[in-house]
C-alpha cells in the first residue's frame, strides 16, 4: 500500500506494481499530484508548487521501466530562456537555457566572470555521471558509502573547508551572476553558508540539459502517473487520511479505522509520519498567486526579480529570518499552457524561499506584511497592475503546506543539514525497526524536487524488496 498520491507515492506505485506487487494507494484529498496537482480558481488554473522542470529523462525512465513509449503519455517541450531577470535598475535580461549561449550573454554583460563561469562548468563536466551514478542509483546507506567513486570524485573536486557562498563569491564579481548563484543550496534544504557543493548541480542541468515544460502544465506529471499507474492496475482510494501506524504495517485513519497491507510505502513526510522530535525543519516557500483580468506584458515563463540589496535578502534567509528585501521568482505560465487563463487574461505564481513555519517568523498575523513587501519588490521591477485588474489572489505559507499537504512545519526538505543522514543526505527511506515500511518524497533521499521525488519511489520499493526478500 502506498499512503498519499504525490508524485513520489505515484512513482513508487507504478515501481511496486512492476514488481508484480498489488498495489492500493491512499490519499487523503480528492486527487492525485499533491503539490504538482494543478488547482483551479475562477477560470485560472494554477500550480500550487512546481514550476520549473528539469531532467526530463527521469519521468521518461518511469514509462520506460513499464515498457511504454514516454511520448505516449507525456510531452516536454524545451524552453529557450532559463530564466528573465529583473535586476533592480536595470533593463530586464535572459538568460538562456543553453551554456554556449549564455557564455555569449555573459561576454556582454560580464565579461570578467566568463572565465570562472566556464571553469566551473568544466569542473562539473567530468563528474555529474559519476556521481549521478553514485546518488541517484541508489540510495545513500553506510558510511562506507561516501566511497563510492561519484561521490568520493566530486568531493575531491571541491575545497571541503570553504562554504557555499564563498565558493560563489570567489568566483564571480557580477551581482547578478552572485544573486542568481546563491539561491539554489535553498532548493535542497541548504544554506550558503554550509558547504554545499552539489547545489551547482541545478544551475547545471539547467544549462547543460535544458529547462523544459510539459504540455498541458506541471500537472500533466502526476496526470500522466495517475494514467500509467491505473493501466497497470494500481487501485486508489481518496479521502482517506493517515494518522499514525499502529503497527508493522498498518496505520489509523484520522476517522479512527485501522487499515493494513503486507507493506506499506509512505509518501506523508517521513518525519510527519514517524512523529520524530527535536528536528530542525529546513526551508520553505512563501506564495502569492495572482489571476489578472489583463494580458501583462514583458514577462517570460520564468523570471526572476532581484533587488540591488540581494545581499542583505540572502543573508536574513539564511539566518532564518524572511528575506529583507524578498527574492521573488516569477511564474506566468499562461503563454504557454492556454488552459492556464481565460483569453486575455494572466496567471501569475510568486515563490520566494523563506525559513519553515517557525513561531517566531508569526506568519499567521504577519501574512499581509509579507505579502506587501512581495509586492512591493514586483512593482519595483516595473510589472504591476490596478488592484481593479486582480480578479484573485491566493497566499500560501509555511502553516499552508504543513496543513494541507503534512510537510514538517512546512519544510519541503526534511531537517536542516546537520541533521541529515551522514550529516550530508536526505532522510533514509527505509526504518531499520520497521522492515515493512518505506518512505517517499521531498524529505527523503535523493532529495526533493519532482525530478527527485521521482526517482525515490524506485528507492522505496526497492529497501521494502531488500528488507523483505
Ligand atoms: C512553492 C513550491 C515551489 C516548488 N518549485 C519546484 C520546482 O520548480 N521544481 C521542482 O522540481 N520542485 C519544486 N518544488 C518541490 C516539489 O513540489 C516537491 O519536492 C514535490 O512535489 C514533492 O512530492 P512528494 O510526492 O514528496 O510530496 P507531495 O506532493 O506533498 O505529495 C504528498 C501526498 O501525500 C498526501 N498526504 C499528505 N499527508 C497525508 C496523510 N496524512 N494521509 C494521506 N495522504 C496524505 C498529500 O495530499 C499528497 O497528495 C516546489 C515546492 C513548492 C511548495
Amino acid at each position: 500500500m502506498v499512503v498519499g498520491a504525490g508524485v513520489g507515492g505515484l512513482s513508487a506505485a507504478i515501481h511496486a506494481r512492476l514488481k508484480g506487487w498489488d498495489v492500493l494507494v491512499v490519499e487523503q484529498s480528492d486527487r492525485c499530484g499533491g503539490k504538482a496537482a494543478g488547482i483551479e480558481a475562477c477560470g485560472f488554473q494554477l500550480d500550487p508548487g512546481p514550476s520549473i522542470i528539469i531532467l526530463p529523462e527521469v519521468y521518461n525512465d518511469v514509462f520506460r521501466a513499464a515498457g511504454r513509449t514516454p511520448e505516449s503519455y507525456l510531452r516536454f517541450q524545451p524552453l529557450n530562456t532559463l530564466s528573465r531577470v529583473f535586476f533592480e535598475g536595470e533593463d530586464p535580461l535572459d538568460l538562456p537555457a543553453d551554456q554556449s549561449v549564455c557564455e555569449d550573454v555573459l561576454r556582454r554583460i560580464a565579461p570578467n566572470d566568463l572565465r570562472a563561469f566556464r571553469a566551473m562548468m568544466s569542473k562539473l563536466d567530468p563528474c555529474v555521471a559519476p556521481l549521478e551514478k553514485a546518488v541517484f542509483g541508489s540510495p545513500v546507506q553506510r558510511p562506507t558509502d561516501m566511497m563510492r567513486p561519484g561521490l568520493m570524485q566530486f568531493g575531491l573536486r571541491f575545497n571541503p573547508f570553504t562554504n557555499y557562498k564563498r565558493m560563489i563569491d570567489g568566483w564571480f564579481e557580477s551581482p547578478l551572476l552572485r544573486a542568481f548563484f546563491y539561491g539554489f543550496p535553498s532548493y535542497s534544504g541548504q544554506t550558503y553558508h554550509d558547504n554545499a557543493p552539489g547545489a551547482l548541480l541545478i544551475p547545471y542541468y539547467m544549462l547543460k540539459r535544458g529547462v523544459y515544460f510539459p504540455e498541458g502544465g506541471v500537472r500533466a506529471i502526476p496526470r500522466a502517473f495517475e494514467h500509467l499507474a491505473r493501466e497497470l492496475g494500481v487501485e486508489f482510494r481518496f479521502g482517506v487520511k493517515f494518522e499514525e501506524f499502529v503497527g508493522p504495517a498498518a496505520f489509523r485513519t484520522s476517522e479512527g479505522d485501522q487499515i493494513g497491507a503486507d507493506a506499506i510505502i509512505c509518501n506523508v513526510d517521513k518525519i510527519t509520519a514517524t512523529r520524530a522530535e527535536g528536528l530542525k525543519p529546513s526551508m520553505s516557500y512563501f506564495t502569492l498567486h495572482w489571476g489578472l483580468n489583463k494580458a501583462l506584458g514583458g514577462l517570460e515563463h520564468h523570471n526572476l526579480v532581484i533587488p540591488r540589496q540581494f545581499e542583505a535578502g540572502f543573508e536574513s534567509l539564511y539566518r532564518g529570518n524572511f528575506p529583507k528585501p524578498p527574492i521573488v521568482y516569477l511564474n506566468a505560465t499562461a503563454r504557454l499552457d492556454p488552459e492556464a487563463a481565460p483569453p486575455g487574461c494572466t496567471n501569475l505564481f510568486a515563490v520566494v524561499t523563506v525559513p519553515a513555519d517557525l513561531p517566531e517568523l508569526n506568519w499567521q498575523a504577519r501574512r499581509d506584511e509579507y505579502r506587501d513587501a512581495v509586492l512591493a519588490e514586483v512593482r519595483r521591477s516595473g510589472l504591476s497592475w490596478r488592484d481593479d485588474e486582480v480578479v484573485f489572489e491566493r497566499v500560501q505559507d509555511p502553516g499552508t503546506f504543513a496543513q494541507a499537504h503534512g510537510n514538517y512545519m512546512g519544510s519541503l526538505y526534511g531537517p536542516v543539514q546537520s541533521q541529515r543522514h551522514l550529516s550530508l543526505f536526505p532522510l533514509t527511506n527505509w526504518d531499520p525497526n520497521h522492515p515493512r515500511r518505506a518512505y517517499v518524497g521531498g524529505s527523503v533521499q535523493p532529495g526533493a524536487g519532482l525530478p527527485m521525488v521521482t526517482l525515490s519511489g524506485r528507492f522505496a520499493v526497492d529497501a521494502l524488496a531488500r528488507a523483505n526478500p
